[in-house]
């Protein structure tokens, strides 16, 4: 039996672990597609185009939203992001489930979209705010302004953490990975997951009918 694929949204405040946990889901299921954001922000060094999101210029990012290609954009840190559409269709009507790493303006569009009873939307919590910041820093990704800066915004997105599906704090990375794996596979078994039951109950009845 195929099923229909979930929308999987990992948010959380930058720092708190959603891109390390979304890597270790790939790796745990190849077939889980990674939602690829346009943004018109500079890529960073080992950034790949196409790979890591859509490079593209404030007016192409424009014309994408205009001719409705996008499920959803945001303004994030000066920036815009938004997820390109077309992939995500294809893939849910093929079974496959699609992993979005989106902001919390992004989760409320895809949840109040035509796509939302297929959406699982979970927010990531750091332990604490000293942590948070100690991660920031050992990633040794962004100077210390820049730092300040996802600090300044971090309590912006952790106010939004009561409009997902789950909430996790991700402490120990490895008890985080395990509670989210669990969460997609008792998701999967939704009832809006498997359309294909309907044709399954439908032969149970006849079954039935040519026992009596
Ligand atoms: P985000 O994608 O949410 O901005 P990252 O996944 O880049 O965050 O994680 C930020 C840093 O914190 C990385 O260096 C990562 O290895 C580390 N990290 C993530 N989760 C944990 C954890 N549970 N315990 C300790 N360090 C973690
Ligand atoms: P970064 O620039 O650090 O890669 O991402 C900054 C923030 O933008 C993160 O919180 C990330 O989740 C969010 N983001 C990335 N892509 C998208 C997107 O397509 N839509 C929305 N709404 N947010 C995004």
């Amino acid at each position: 039996m195929t099923r229909r694929g979930l929308l999987i949204i990992l948010s959380s405040p930058s720092g708190a672990g959603k891109s390390t946990l979304a890597g270790r889901l790939r790796t745990w299921d190849e077939t889980l597609q990674f939602s690829v954001s346009a943004t018109t922000r500079a890529p960073r060094a080992g950034e790949v185009d196409g790979t890591d999101y859509f490079f593209v210029s404030v007016p192409e990012f424009q014309d994408q939203v205009a001719q409705a290609g996008m499920l959803e954009h945001a303004r994030v840190f000066g920036n815009y992001y938004g997820s390109p559409k077309a992939p995500v269709q294809t893939a849910i009507e093929s079974g496959r489930d699609v992993l979005f790493d989106i902001d919390w303006q992004g989760a409320q569009q895809i949840s109040n979209s035509a796509l939302q009873e297929h959406v699982l939307s979970i927010f990531i919590l750091p332990p604490s705010i000293t942590e948070l910041h100690r991660r920031l820093v050992s990633r040794g990704q962004d100077a210390p302004d820049i730092i300040e800066g996802r600090m300044q915004k971090s309590w912006d997105e952790i106010s939004h953490w009561d409009g997902y599906d789950y909430v996790l704090v991700n402490d120990d990375l490895d008890a985080t990975e395990m509670q989210l794996k669990t969460i997609i596979s008792a998701e999967r078994l939704r009832r809006s997951q498997q359309p294909q039951l309907v044709d399954h109950v439908r032969s149970l009845q006849s079954q039935f009918g040519e026992r009596t």
